[in-house]
């Protein structure tokens, strides 16, 4: 269903037809910004699942009548749930047949329920976001009473590995719809096996990392640093529901631009450098546990040129460098997402986007007053590359949790309480 609004813009007057496609979300923030001066307009569509009708609130704009999508006037489509073309009004072309155009009525059911989901985890985010800062103050009582209101069963959390376990829990259960839920298992196995084929081999060795990186309060902060990105995705949900409809779009890629219709580059571009600087850290488990497996010593580099003498000096360096280390690694860790150019543009202040046309340009090279190599990039990409990030960050986080569950079953002796067995939980 859409809504086909006309509206002038406060600032210059101009007008713009509007398709306002309609999401399954109860409340609808949309944004776009006028074509004639760029200023901010936002439509807020709520819904009334009862009465089955929908409440429409604009700002930055007023509402004018006259329908017809008449020529010479500004127009948009606008869709919370997929990406939508910047082309010119076509009747019958709603971002809704659109989108099942491209990706088929099967991916479009799949496509549907991660975002219903995403919906009931939007209404419950204040209880979401309580896991973590209860997890972190260490508020165990609470913590427990408030994982098992989530999860909708009584898990045990008794002891420090029970109650990892079900923050673990917890994130999958809320993070469902970002999941490739193949490749979290996989990733799960292959540290699990890596693990305990490097126990059995030299205990010792894999205990002196496990010391290092737990004495230094590496693997504690890195830990914290994870799941401080968890509540941040939540804020930018409705940013993500075009980009993870691209997961079915094969026929994305060509020369069409697509809005995201919730969200801008300034709001977000932090979220990407954090992210990058959490996987950087994070690769210096990946590069440990390397060195353990092929020469026995998670300080021993291969021994080529510029190699790092330590993983404490290894921890310092800048993320390409770091990669390079990883010789015949055990685990690929996809960095594809991250655009160093554009990490180190948005670090110095040098990257800006249009948010008219929701291009972003950036400019990498150092070239004093004048910036004249430049690089461009949409929004909605943009976007895409923060989503990758995340699920890689996700797979990464895991190896945290991992090497937790190593520390403190087989060092510190502390035991996990099996499951009740009445009360395995729902989620
Ligand atoms: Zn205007």
């Amino acid at each position: 269903m859409n809504h086909n609004i006309y509206v002038k813009c406060d600032v210059c007057s101009a007008k713009t037809h509007c398709r306002v496609g309609l999401s399954n979300r109860t409340h609808q923030p949309i944004r776009f910004r006028c074509q004639g001066c760029g200023a901010p307009i936002d439509i807020t569509v709520t819904l009334d699942h009862k009465q089955v009708t929908s409440d429409i609130d604009v700002g930055g704009a007023e509402m004018v009548d006259g329908n017809a999508f008449e020529g010479g006037d500004h127009f948009v489509d606008l869709h919370l749930d997929f990406p939508v073309s910047f082309g010119k009004y076509m009747m019958g072309h709603t971002p809704f047949m659109m989108a099942m155009k491209r990706i088929g009525d099967q991916n479009m059911q799949i496509h549907a329920m991660r975002l219903n989901w995403l919906n009931n985890v939007q209404e419950m985010a204040p209880q979401i976001k309580a896991l973590f800062t209860l997890y972190v103050k260490g508020k165990h009582e609470l913590f427990k009473e408030k994982v098992w209101e989530f999860l909708d069963g009584k898990i045990p959390c008794d002891t420090q590995l029970d109650i990892n376990r079900a923050l673990y829990m917890a994130i999958e259960k809320a993070f469902f719809p970002f999941a490739e839920p193949k490749r979290n298992v996989d990733a799960v196995t292959t540290i699990t096996k890596l693990q305990m084929r490097l126990a059995k081999r030299d205990k010792a060795a894999l205990n002196a990392f496990v010391d290092e990186i737990v004495d230094t309060g590496f693997l504690r902060n890195l830990q914290l640093d994870c799941l401080e990105i968890y509540p941040k995705i939540i804020d930018l949900e409705l940013m993500f529901r075009p980009a993870l409809f691209l997961d079915f779009d094969e026929t994305y890629g060509g020369n069409t631009y697509y809005r995201v219709s919730a969200h801008e580059f300034d709001e977000v571009k932090d979220l990407f450098k954090d992210i990058a600087e959490i996987m950087s850290r994070a690769v210096v488990l990946v590069a440990g546990l390397n060195n353990l497996n092929r020469r026995g010593d998670h300080n021993k580099f291969s021994p080529a040129k510029n190699a790092p003498s330590s993983l404490k000096e290894f921890a310092d360096w800048p993320l390409g460098l770091k990669l390079a280390q990883l010789d015949n690694c055990w685990y690929h860790i996809d960095a594809s997402d991250i655009d160093h150019r554009l990490r180190n543009s948005i670090a110095h202040y040098k990257a800006e986007s249009d948010k008219v046309t929701q291009v972003i340009t950036y400019y990498p090279k150092k070239e004093g007053l004048e910036q004249a190599t430049s690089f461009q990039l949409q929004f909605l990409d943009f976007s895409r590359k923060i989503l990758g990030m995340f699920r890689e960050t996700h797979r990464l986080n895991h190896l945290t949790k991992c090497l937790f569950v190593y520390y403190y079953l087989d060092m510190q002796g502390v035991k996990g309480t099996p499951f009740y067995e009445e009360d395995e939980p729902n989620g």
